[in-house]
């Protein structure tokens, strides 16, 4: 590994400034350090700088607003604080889950919510459940913030919107709907620390006749980003949720889905697996509205 030079700023306004003085070119940024020295050591990106985010406090830990209606979780915080924190389980216990699905227990106490995102791996397990809950993300430079859904944020493989100056400031999860009900699927045929070969994150809605009042479906490893797929989303709202009508929907995130061959298996595989998956996600949280009417 190339010799590089460590800065540990002790405030965001600091990082800030590194990170400009330095330039994306020379100096990156680091969290928890658990993709990045895999990067650094394989040569993949080389800096001379590396600009250490740990010692900005700011930036951790999980803050519940409107009597808990509200998250704003900071970038810093790792995927075990989020799995355990009370407040995220009081918000949706099932994106405390999927944290509890992100490789192994040393992985989560060392790697982070914000680098996670920013690290932009399509295969990742917070990505998908973020943007079926409506995350958003705040994005910092000296020029200032924009504040963006987060399922604008993934460009392509391990490319994201963040500008050259910019920092993952925060992660913003809003109301839910009374009634809501979310569910990540990890579809994991090798080991139980793997990446997920696909995954389906889902939240739905239903009336009082179980109809679909709404839902938000995004997947991973299904694509060169975490996928919304709201082809399937319009054709559930609305509708009576019938195991044919479910079927019928998620036959439709064929048309999106576009994954890799790789070792978790070959493209067209992985396309079956999309459709299967997202049928047993939606019809779980329809049998589990279904049970809480009867
Ligand atoms: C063995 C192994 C198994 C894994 N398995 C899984 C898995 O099953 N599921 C899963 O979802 N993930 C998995 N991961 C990925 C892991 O979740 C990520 O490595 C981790 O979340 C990245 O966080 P970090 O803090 O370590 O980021 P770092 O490695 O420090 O940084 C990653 C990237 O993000 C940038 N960055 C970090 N913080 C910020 C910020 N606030 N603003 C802007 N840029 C930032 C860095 O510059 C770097 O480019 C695995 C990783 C390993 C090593």
């Amino acid at each position: 590994m190339r010799p590089f030079q460590l800065h540990q700023p002790e405030g965001l306004d600091e990082a800030l400034s590194l990170l400009e003085q330095y330039g994306t070119d020379d100096a990156h940024l680091i969290a928890g350090g658990t993709s990045l020295m895999l990067l650094m050591n394989l040569g993949l990106i080389e800096p001379s700088r590396v600009i250490s985010l740990r010692r900005v406090s700011a930036l951790r830990g999980v803050a519940a607003k409107n009597g808990g209606a509200v998250l704003e979780i900071g970038p810093l915080t790792t995927h075990r604080q989020v799995e355990l924190s009370p407040a995220v389980r009081a918000y949706c216990g099932a994106l405390g889950e999927t944290f509890g699905h992100v490789a192994t227990v040393r992985i989560r106490n060392q790697g982070t919510i914000g680098g996670n995102l920013a690290h932009a791996d399509p295969a990742q397990d917070p990505p998908p459940m973020l943007i079926a809950l409506g995350a958003e993300v705040t994005l910092t430079s000296r020029k200032g913030q924009r504040r963006l859904p987060l399922d604008q944020f993934f460009v392509d493989y391990l490319t994201t919107v963040m500008e050259p100056g910019e920092i993952l400031t925060a992660i913003h999860l809003p109301p839910l709907p009374s009634g809501t009900r979310a569910a990540y699927l990890k579809f994991l045929p090798r080991t139980h620390d793997d990446y997920a070969t696909v995954s389906v994150a889902a939240t739905l809605r239903v009336d009082g006749d179980g109809r679909c009042e709404d839902a938000r479906l995004a997947l991973a490893g299904a694509a060169g980003v975490p996928l919304r797929a709201r082809a399937v989303e319009d054709a559930l709202r609305g509708e009576a949720l019938t195991d044919q009508r479910i079927a019928d929907a998620a036959a439709l995130v064929l048309d999106v889905v576009d994954p890799p061959d790789d070792a978790r298996g070959s493209s067209a595989y992985k396309r079956r697996m999309a459709r299967v998956w997202t049928e047993r996600a939606v019809r779980q949280l329809r049998d589990q509205a279904n049970g809480a009417r009867q």
